[in-house]
């Protein structure tokens, strides 16, 4: 059988290469991101295809029964999960590419002891690839259980967790030198067995305000376990690919921290977002009053208003009110009122969540802004219709210092002249906390499934 030459491996990883880098900026916006998407899987299929070709590639029968049931298992959950649902089926990937680096570490090294054939680089590229790989394996283990709510979403700390920390950090490094120096199996499997600790140590004390910035963090070690696997086998492509998801994953996390206005270190070293004022978020909300709102009082402001905005949260991708929303918007401009959608940068539960179901109900992207974008206009707005959103319209988040939330800015919603909430119950958002918007005498409560809510609306203003 004729070979192929190392060239055309390396001119097709690079054509790879180019396509995921186009896919990842096609990403960047919710205009381009389907594009980005089609390039970055036509990228996956050559990636594949070519490594298949590989002449490293001694038998088929392991790598396709491999293929075939990820493939299966992949298919089935992709079909299955709901929308909501994704953040946690984010973290579960994250853990399988953290648990492969350490198996590929494990298997390479087991693989080469005896034959002697792992030089000191070597060493260090098994030595790191499964101590990150261990970190994310467990860390994103732990995140998926909290976004699952199979673990509390409160944050976990105990007296003196920094110092456990870093005496497991330097434990961690010590075995890594004594294995790289030595090539002792118990040194690798202890220096790995640290590592999964502090994988569970360092995402457990993380509350749930700061989850999203966390699967975006693990998304990004997940990038360089790949691409420390990629130094072990020898694979530039997977190099590349390692290294642009761990790069685009701590963009992505230094953009929403300072969203969130969190310091990326303490998300790093874990523990942030740590206060006692959850316990007491319940309580508050008994000793208050809010008010409510019908729909038909909703209906008639909306269509009197000359500016409305729209606030959409976790709640209507709960509720799939989406398209609802996408018929009260065609009512209201029929009317001449002038929509504008504000998009918070962790509203949902995952980065782009509110975009997504927006495009996907065919709302105009020139009605949908970013935080910094509409903040200003909310002072001139007659209403604003929150819709299943809480913790990001929460001025606990400017106000209260003991709040989880505090420094997070917000959707200033607070400031339209009349605020209306779309929600079923007085329940906190995901943050666990009261929220603060709810008492504004400018602000009404319309309870209710957001879908049916909306849709509600629609007919109270058509029956007008
Ligand atoms: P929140 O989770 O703060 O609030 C969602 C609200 O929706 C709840 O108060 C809930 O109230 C309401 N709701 C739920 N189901 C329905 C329904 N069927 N109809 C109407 N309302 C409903 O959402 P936000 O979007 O404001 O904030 C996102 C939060 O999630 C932030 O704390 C963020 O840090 C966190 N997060 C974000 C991630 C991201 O990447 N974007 C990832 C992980 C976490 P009720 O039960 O009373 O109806």
């Amino acid at each position: 059988m004729f070979e192929l030459s190392p060239d055309f491996f390396a001119v097709a990883y690079l054509i790879a290469t180019i396509l995921f880098i186009y896919g990842l900026k096609g990403l960047s916006s919710p205009r381009t991101a389907l594009r980005g998407n089609g390039s970055a899987m036509l990228g996956m299929a050559l990636a594949v295809g070519v490594t298949l070709m590989s002449p490293e590639v001694k038998s088929y029968t392991w790598v396709f029964a491999g293929l075939g049931a990820g493939a299966v298992v992949g298919t089935a959950l992709a079909l299955r999960i709901s929308m909501t649902a994704m953040p946690q089926l984010v973290a579960a990937l994250h853990s399988f590419v953290g648990l492969s680096a350490v198996l590929v570490a494990a298997g390479t090294f087991l693989a080469h002891r005896e034959a002697q054939k792992l030089d000191m680089t070597s060493m260090i590229e098994l030595g790191v690839g499964s101590a990150i790989g261990a970190i994310t394996f467990t860390g994103s283990l732990v995140a998926f259980g909290k976004l699952q709510e199979i673990l509390k979403s409160n944050p976990l700390i105990f007296k003196g967790q920094h110092f456990v920390n870093l005496v497991l950090a330097l434990s961690m490094l010590g075995l890594g030198v004594h294995f790289t120096v030595t090539s002792d199996l118990m040194s690798f499997l202890g220096m790995t067995g640290i590592a999964m600790v502090l994988g569970l140590l360092l995402v457990l004390p993380i509350g749930g305000a700061d989850m999203p910035v966390v699967v975006s963090m693990l998304n990004s070690y997940s990038g360089w376990a790949a691409s420390a696997t990629g130094f072990i086998l020898g694979n530039q492509l997977l190099i590349t690919t390692g290294a642009l998801v761990g790069s685009s994953g701590a963009i992505l996390s230094y953009i929403m921290c300072k969203a969130m206005n969190r310091s990326i270190v303490s998300v790093i070293f874990g523990g942030m977002g740590t206060t006692d004022a959850q316990a007491s978020a319940g309580s508050q909300a008994a000793n208050k009053g809010v008010k409510s709102a019908s729909v038909e009082d909703v209906g008639f402001l909306l269509e009197n208003s000359s500016k409305i905005i729209i606030v959409p949260g976790y709640g209507m991708a709960v509720a799939q009110a989406q398209h609802a929303v996408k018929e009260l918007v065609d009512v209201l401009q029929e009317k001449g009122v002038e929509v504008k959608f504000a998009i918070h940068p962790v509203a949902g539960r995952m980065p782009g969540h509110m975009n997504v179901l927006l495009a996907e109900s065919d709302i105009p992207y020139d009605c949908v802004f970013e935080m910094e974008e509409v903040n200003s206009d909310f002072s001139a707005a007659d209403v604003c219709l929150v819709i299943g959103a809480n913790d990001v319209v929460n001025p606990a988040a400017k106000s209260d210092k003991t709040s989880p939330l505090y420094g997070m800015p917000i959707l200033d919603a607070y400031k339209a002249k009349q605020i209306f909430v779309s929600k079923r119950s007085m329940k906190a958002g995901y943050a666990g906390v009261d929220n603060a918007l709810f008492y504004y005498p400018n602000c009404s409560l319309v309870f209710g499934d957001a879908k049916s809510t909306c849709e509600a609306i629609v007919a109270a203003i058509k029956g007008a």
